[in-house]
């Protein structure tokens, strides 16, 4: 299959999408480490110095990595764990740490992801909802489409009642630089079926991921 460009005229998410389902990239490794070394030279860097002289290679490894999300699918991910159960309680797991990359700087976000849903008719695997969280912020994002890609990846496997997510996060591009505001904390939320519809289910969602746990 040969790589192609994605179309000019697609939306971003698509543009992704197609990114996601390439099967080869479109450079060699050679390539990118030798990018890596033409950044540090213009960074007033010596990259044949001995502390740098495997930072290319690093560098392109842990990026690859860091992005390895994209060579994933949520068949794969699943791997079949979704079942049949006939309950009608909320699923809500909190806490979930999460890393991604942001698009604008290639800098780290580090944040948390709670995620819930109200079954109807099926459950997932609860170590999935984690996967699922890790699997898209091994991509290059925006807090905002992260957030819809978690919900909108339950609510497909699912069709779920409602779904709820919300991450909170910090942006190294807005600490280490531009505004410099550690300790500066976004929210984004997503919101489907009764979570959207019904105050009173967002509120128990909302009240669960605040309550501290007696064990903690
Ligand atoms: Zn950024």
């Amino acid at each position: 299959m040969t790589a192609q460009l994605p179309a000019e005229n697609m939306s971003a998410d698509q543009a992704i999408a197609a990114l996601s389902t390439q099967s080869q990239p479109r450079v060699s490794e050679a390539e990118m480490r030798q990018a890596v070394r033409t950044l540090l030279i213009g960074l007033g860097e010596d990259p044949d110095r001995e502390g740098l002289l495997d930072t290319p290679k690093r560098v392109v490894k842990a990026l690859k990595f860091l992005t390895s999300g994209y060579n994933q699918s949520l068949d794969e991910l699943l791997n079949g764990a979704v079942f049949h159960e006939n309950t009608n309680e909320m699923v809500l797991v909190r806490d979930i740490d999460l890393f991604s990359s942001c698009e604008h700087h290639i800098l780290p976000i580090l944040g948390r992801a709670h995620v819930a849903y109200i079954p109807n008719g099926k459950v997932i695997g609860l170590s999935k909802v984690a996967r699922i969280c890790e699997m898209y912020g091994r991509r290059l994002q925006v807090q905002e489409r992260l957030t819809a890609q978690i919900a909108d990846a339950l609510q497909g496997l699912l069709n779920p009642q409602g779904v709820a997510v919300i991450i909170e996060a910090t942006h190294m591009c807005m600490v280490m630089r531009g505004v410099q505001k550690p300790g500066s904390w976004t929210v984004t939320s997503a919101m489907k079926g009764v979570f959207a519809e019904d105050a009173r289910t967002r509120d128990e969602f909302m009240s669960l991921i605040h309550h501290r746990p007696a064990f903690h």
